[in-house]
């Protein structure tokens, strides 16, 4: 970091030597305030864009529209934004045109919320025309100008400042809070992408419970440009469900995610078309849909050792540790688990704690291609092709996992042999 800094004040250094200003703003003034990790410093400057291609070797033009530049010294970048304004808002979300500015003060005044308006010179001289310093202080968060301007300007600027009160653990100040209340129809002009990347950071951020409070106080959720199809009673309820405080022990987005799915009350069939409809990476989707389904069959067949077992053949191994997760999580605050509708009573609950993870250890195996037989010699017990042979290796497979039969081919063949007598009887 400091490698960076270090950098960071060369570039602005060289833009006040060609007879420029360049100070520090944004996010890194507001991290730096508060001891927060830096993860990128923003650079604001008088220069044209042109200029801060001509006089930096390497750079790259990321958003010339808007004035950026990307700087590359020693392998890190830098975003050097030319002074600028915006004006016509168009669609609740993007600014007509922007204009390049000559003071730096008319910079600040376009940006979002006071802590997010200030800048900080080489000397480390702080520019605060909008009080940004005493509102994070006293734990505001507050526009820059007229809020409900502000937010008719653009719309995402209400789902940021969700994001930021909550992250930062800041008070809404009143007038910005009535805006948002104002607005909250206007959230239909934003991107299914920006709101989720939005809430992907609140909900894997330091304070998903506060968010959540938040946005469900807010009801942004109900406007969004698709219908997510949350009830809204099932939003309201969340408030004071006890679980949400089970948040912050789980580090895995995705499960936050899925707990938060499980709180909404979301049906499993309809959880893949709710996380596309937010622009899920498929991962992402695929992984909180599998918790769920096993989530469902071990509620359909009871939480014992053998359908625990079952249910890692059926779903993988990973679901299920991800499920172990869960009910960890939910253990350590003492959630009421009737709100997640586990059917469990505390018995198997903490047996299901205490050895679910020894249970997936002790599977032998856990696939079809690890079994000492294959599809083709089963074929032959029977000389036909078919579903059928699926179904036995399947069978045989829950049989070695389950340890009742050895992962040995004579053992498989015999198994299998019976296996189709079985079904032979039924035909
Ligand atoms: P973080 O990077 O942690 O999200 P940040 O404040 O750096 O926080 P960025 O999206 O990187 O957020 O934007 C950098 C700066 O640009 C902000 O601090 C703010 O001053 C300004 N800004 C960003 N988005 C908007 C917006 N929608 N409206 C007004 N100003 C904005
Ligand atoms: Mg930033």
């Amino acid at each position: 970091l400091i490698l960076m800094e270090q950098e960071a004040s060369e570039v602005i250094r060289h833009l006040e030597k060609h007879g420029y200003e360049a100070y520090y703003v944004g996010g890194y003034v507001r991290d730096k305030f508060l001891n927060r990790n830096i993860k990128d410093i923003d650079i604001t400057t008088s220069a044209y864009p042109s200029i801060v291609m001509d006089i930096f070797s390497h750079t790259v033009p990321t958003g010339l529209q808007h004035g950026t530049v990307t700087v590359i010294m020693k392998n890190y970048h830098f975003e050097v934004t030319t002074f600028r304004t915006e004006t016509e808002y168009q669609d609740h979300r993007h600014p007509k045109e922007v204009q390049f500015v000559s003071k730096l003060i008319d910079d600040l005044e376009r940006r979002d919320f006071t802590m997010n308006a200030m800048a900080i010179n080489i000397n480390g001289t702080i520019i605060d025309p909008f009080g940004g310093k005493k509102d994070l202080n006293a734990k505001i968060l507050r526009c820059v100008g007229d809020p409900v301007l502000r937010f008719s300007e653009d719309a995402l600027r209400m789902m940021r400042g969700i994001r930021f009160a909550a992250e930062y653990d800041l008070q809404v100040e009143p007038k910005t809070w009535n805006a948002i209340l104002l607005h909250k129809e206007s959230i239909k002009h934003v991107a299914m992408e920006r709101i989720s990347a939005e809430l992907d950071r609140m909900i894997e951020g330091s304070n998903p419970k506060k968010g959540i409070e938040l946005l469900v106080a807010s009801e942004l959720m109900n406007y969004t440009k698709e219908n997510l199809q949350i009830q809204k009673e099932n939003w309201l309820a969340l408030s004071d469900n006890n679980v949400l405080k089970a948040f912050q022990h789980l580090d895995e987005g995705s499960l936050r995610w899925f707990l938060l799915l499980l709180m909404l009350k979301t049906e499993t069939n309809h959880i893949k078309t709710l996380l596309k409809k937010l622009k899920f990476p498929n991962y992402k989707i695929m992984r909180i849909h599998a918790v769920k389904q096993v989530k469902d069959w071990l509620n359909e067949n009871q939480y014992s050792e053998r359908s625990w077992k079952k249910a890692v053949i059926h779903y993988g191994a990973d679901a299920v540790k991800d499920l172990h997760t869960i009910l960890n999580t939910v253990a350590l605050d003492h959630c009421d688990l009737r709100l997640l509708s586990f059917k469990m009573n505390k018995a198997e609950f903490d047996q299901m704690l205490q050895k679910g993870l020894d249970w997936i250890r002790e599977i032998p195996i856990k696939q079809l291609n690890e079994l000492e037989i294959t599809g083709g010699e089963i074929k032959d017990l029977k000389n036909k092709s078919g579903p059928w042979i699926r179904s036995v290796l399947n069978q045989l497979l829950i049989e070695v996992a389950l340890n009742e039969l050895e992962n040995k081919q004579k053992d498989l063949m015999n198994r299998a042999t019976q296996i189709i007598r079985g079904m032979n009887e039924y035909e």
